[in-house]
């Protein structure tokens, strides 16, 4: 872990196993933090949070931090927009990880060599490689709910090529705040609806059926 060296401690960092390029990457960015961290020997260690002058952490201190750092960029925005308050929290959480790309699909589980054959990467459903644009939009599942969506909508909708630029195009530009949030929510509840009825497919062999209980709600919500 390290050692004192003439006076000033040093961190020697060594790993269990072979990194992976992914984790090379974090490990120098691990190293830059600890560089700037003194170690005081015969002092104890104690937690300090370096973003208020007093070191002790509050959330109002976090938030602060957090949103000033975004602020003015389109993640910024998308943040605020996502965390809709007609929407549970479980799923403005799971769909913020979706537009971040943070979800455990497939493809990001072969990123992170957890998935070691690219054939394991590949949909349950339609063989191709399954990442979250694939798995929300292009699947052919997925495309089917959106055209069935679009149709009781009354609108065609030509989804972007991600989840991240599909959201944008979701109540972005729409003046009245309560229509444009209308649509977010929508957005959002059919993600989450895809998600749901994609894991009862593969898990559970149930038939995506769009006269369900969430699929009402969707129906409802574009009326
Ligand atoms: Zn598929």
């Amino acid at each position: 872990m390290g050692n004192i060296q003439e006076g000033t401690w040093k961190w020697n960092l060594s790993w269990r196993r072979t990194l992976f390029e992914w984790e090379k990457e974090d490990t120098m960015k691990l190293q830059g933090i600890l560089d700037n961290v003194k170690i005081t020997p015969g002092r104890p260690d104690k937690w300090q949070w370096i973003h208020s002058s007093d070191g002790l952490y509050s959330t109002k201190m976090a938030y602060w931090k957090l949103t000033k750092e975004r602020t003015g960029s389109k993640e910024a925005k998308m943040s605020k927009r996502i965390w809709n308050p007609m929407l549970p929290s479980k799923i403005a959480a799971f769909n913020w990880r979706v537009i971040l790309d943070r979800i455990p699909t497939k493809a990001n589980l072969h990123k992170r060599g957890i998935i070691k054959d690219i054939e394991e990467a590949k949909c349950g459903i339609c063989e191709e490689y399954k990442d979250a644009s694939h798995l929300f939009l292009n699947c052919k599942i997925s495309k089917w709910i959106w055209k069935a969506c679009s149709r009781w909508w009354g609108t065609t909708v030509a989804l972007k090529e991600d989840c991240c630029n599909t959201f944008d195009q979701f109540g972005n530009g729409i003046k009245d705040p309560h229509i444009a949030e209308g649509w977010d929510c929508i957005w959002n509840t059919v993600i989450w609806t895809v998600w749901m009825a994609r894991n009862r497919k593969i898990f559970q062999d149930t038939e995506i059926n769009v006269g369900g209980r969430h699929w009402k709600a969707v129906r409802y919500m574009g009326c």
